[in-house]
């Protein structure tokens, strides 16, 4: 069993729970080394305090489960079996209590009445907090994992610079970055690669589309690539030609809160703290209004974990916990900027997982 596994059973037994029963993917890829995908089917891993913890597959997943490493018991069930009895028949081979605990922010409610029908429980406490707790604070093996998730970020990003060229358009460069990566071994992206050219960038979210690429404007980038299940997240913007003075001007204030925030990190200081760091920065400048989303947000087997680097988060930082740093300025119809590298809380500050250059850059 993982350290980390043995601290959730040892939570499942300090908190006198007769089980946990976990649901998320993503979490049962952390605490069981079992990275499975099961779309609507069931996949449960269920933590005792005593006993051995099991996992519960669709059946067609079965013999991955079992070549993943996981040692312990493997149920599973077809598609025309009834998963929930199933599960319940083995909880009550092993506990007659209805002390339970489940991952609130996943189990849907349906598959919660679904389990509570089985079991006949009557409410459940919520495990996700402490399983937050354990995941915040990173292994030096997960650390090496996100160096190298990382390391392919700067790949892509150096792609995505090499693919600028006048009438090119955001998805061509978006395929360009992805199709090199994919020739290069990368495992995949963290998320949907966005290249936003120009005043399209003024919304931080926005879709790549058929806009084609002129003289003189911003090109952001934010993409990410996963490596063993570890996700890595940076964003880039970098200036195509020469862009008007006002574009140049948020690029230096983002740059500079950016740098503001990454000095202010070091074990004792407090998520808030850091976002203030940067949010000042940029309110000073004049732009507050236009920097619209919280600093940052924590990263590891998911793209978004705890914690969240915002203001209202008095959230003490400690050695190992991992999240971005991206700071940006919106301003509808002229540009976008964002430069965001994710980090690890190190003794005396902080090291990032992405090397590209920041200065400022036409190209
Ligand atoms: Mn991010």
């Amino acid at each position: 069993m993982t350290t980390q596994l043995n601290a959730l059973q040892r939570y499942v037994k300090d908190q006198n729970l007769d089980f946990a029963y976990l649901s998320d993917p993503t979490t049962i890829s952390y605490f069981s080394g079992y990275e499975g995908e099961p779309h609507e089917r069931v996949l449960g891993l269920v933590v005792f305090p005593e006993a051995a913890p099991f996992l519960f597959t669709p059946a067609l997943d079965a013999e991955d489960a079992r070549n993943s490493g996981w040692s312990d018991d493997i149920y599973s069930y077809q598609d025309h079996q009834k998963p929930w009895e199933m599960i319940a028949e083995q909880i009550k081979q092993r506990t007659d209590g209805n002390d339970i605990a489940i991952e609130k922010d996943h189990l849907t409610v349906d598959r919660y009445e679904s389990l509570q029908d089985a079991l006949g429980f009557v409410q459940a406490a919520d495990i996700t907090p402490e399983i937050q707790k354990i995941k915040v604070i990173k292994s030096e093996d997960e650390l090496k994992k996100m160096q190298i998730a990382g390391d392919w970020a700067d790949k892509a990003l150096e792609i995505g610079f090499a693919a600028l060229h006048e009438g090119v358009t955001e998805k061509e460069v978006v395929a360009e970055i992805e199709y090199q990566l994919k020739k290069l071994g990368n495992e995949g992206m963290s998320f949907e690669t966005i290249v936003l050219f120009g005043d399209h960038a003024a919304s931080p979210h926005g879709v790549p589309g058929d806009r084609k690429l002129k003289r003189e404007e911003l090109v952001l980038f934010d993409l990410g690539c996963a490596y063993k299940g570890y996700m890595s997240d940076t964003s880039r913007t970098i200036a195509f030609g020469t862009p008007s003075d006002k574009a140049r001007e948020i690029y230096d204030i983002v740059l500079q809160a950016q740098t503001q925030a990454i000095e202010s990190i070091r074990p004792g200081v407090t998520a808030e703290e850091v976002d203030r760091a940067a949010r000042s920065v940029i309110e000073n400048a004049g732009y507050g209004e236009y920097f619209t989303h919280r600093l940052g947000h924590g990263i590891g087997k998911s793209i978004h974990e705890f914690p969240n680097i915002m203001e209202g988060n008095p959230l003490v930082l400690k050695e190992g916990m991992c999240f971005s740093i991206e700071p940006g300025i919106y301003l509808p119809e002229v540009a976008g900027v964002r430069i965001e590298d994710c980090f690890v809380v190190t003794k005396n500050g902080c090291e990032p997982f992405t090397q590209t250059p920041k200065q400022y850059r036409e190209i």
